[in-house]
């Protein structure tokens, strides 16, 4: 029997297709945002394109700010407010990296202004009403459905030569969304249908690139598997896993898309055989008989590193973000404890193979 359940869906406008970035424009007039008042903010990657952003922006175009960094520095944040007091911005037109869109959130969260987001990377973030900031290398983040991005613009066009190296790690990020959204405590039929299918695209479109970094019809299916697991992440919020990869990011200044590859396949390891139902269906999407096995071996496929050695991380830090992470006492379905925390981080840590079960 269907067991009774809640599901928030969120309300985003989602455009899609090769060539999607020239209709920029008249999404900036469906929402009223009106002459010189679009702020854009551009990562420096992609800038090429967004030179001829703001060209097709013409008269609606007041100013622009290409500094981005990963995690949103506060004081980057604070610069960008006040770049979009100065410019006189009635909206914000975000085309870039997770890090992009960030430092638009952080714009929104005080200001209220409506964003259109242009991602490039599959990092999901354009779905989701969770913001980020980091002061002193703590990592603050909260949820605020005011930085939604009230449209979202995916155009195969401006990720298909993103290097594939950045390309499998932000696949990684993504997977990592669908896989969470399975065990969080508000996960639900609906989320995991859209994080299933998500991951699916993602897979798919991922052994494609492996092959043809340029291959338009896989760089699509990355964005729509992108879309659906920032959607899932929107939904189901966060558990362990984020958790895990936002204490090693933040306090050890890990690279966030590539801890989510040496940390994702430990977890599901651990939490994986507390949902069942789900556990077969992503199975089934991803084409493996184990998700924890599946996960790491597609990593390793994939060339990403599967492990916090290879990110810089120490052992003994490891030991130590088990330790301060056991002390906050996380809810998860399967209940952990110092000692389990430490089995999963010493794994993620030396990249083992995750076979077997946790003790
Ligand atoms: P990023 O934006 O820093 O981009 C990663 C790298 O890719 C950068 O070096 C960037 O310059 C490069 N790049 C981007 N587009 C490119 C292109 N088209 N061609 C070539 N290079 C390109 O990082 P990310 O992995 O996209 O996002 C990570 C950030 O997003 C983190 O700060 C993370 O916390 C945040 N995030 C937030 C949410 C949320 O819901 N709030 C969800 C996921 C990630």
């Amino acid at each position: 029997m269907l067991e009774g359940f809640v599901h928030v869906g969120l309300p985003s406008r989602i455009v899609l297709g090769a060539g999607a970035l020239d209709r920029v424009p008249d999404e900036v007039d469906l929402l009223g945002i009106g002459i010189g008042k679009v702020l854009l903010i551009a990562t420096k990657a992609v800038r090429g394109d967004a030179d001829l952003l703001e060209v097709a922006l013409g008269d609606r175009f007041a100013g622009r700010i290409d500094e981005v960094r990963q995690h949103v520095p506060a004081e980057r944040a604070e610069a960008a407010r006040a770049k979009a007091i100065e410019v006189g911005a009635h909206g914000i037109v975000a085309i870039g990296g997770g890090s992009a869109i960030g430092l638009a959130k952080a714009i929104a969260l005080t200001s209220g202004l409506p964003i259109i987001a242009v991602p490039t990377t599959y990092a999901g973030s354009e779905m989701t009403p969770v913001w980020g900031q980091t002061t002193d290398g703590d990592k603050a983040t909260g949820t605020d459905p005011i930085v939604l991005p009230k449209t979202v613009v995916y155009d195969p066009l401006l990720s298909h030569r993103l290097p594939l190296k950045v390309t499998t790690a932000s696949v990684a990020n993504a997977l990592a969304h669908c896989v969470e959204a399975l065990w969080t405590p508000k996960a639900d039929p609906i989320t995991e249908v859209t994080a299933v299918e998500g991951a699916r695209a993602l897979r798919e479109g991922l052994l494609v690139v492996l092959g043809n970094r340029s291959d338009l019809e896989a760089r699509s299916n990355l964005l729509y598997g992108a879309c659906l697991a920032g959607s899932a992440l929107a939904s189901a919020g966060t558990g362990l896993h984020h958790k895990l990869c936002h204490l090693l990011g933040g306090a050890y200044n890990l690279p966030h898309a590539e801890t989510h590859a040496a940390v994702l396949p430990q977890v599901t390891r651990l939490n994986a055989p507390a949902v069942p139902r789900a556990k077969a269906r992503l199975e089934a999407a991803l084409e493996t008989d184990d998700l924890a096995t599946g996960l790491f071996d597609l990593f390793v496929k994939s060339g990403v590193p599967t492990s916090l050695r290879e990110l810089g991380l120490t052992e003994q830090q490891a030991v130590e973000a088990a330790r301060k992470f056991a002390a906050s006492k996380p809810d998860n379905p399967v209940p952990v404890d110092e000692e389990i925390l430490t089995e999963v981080l010493i794994r993620a840590w030396a990249g083992e193979r995750p076979e077997g079960v946790v003790r």
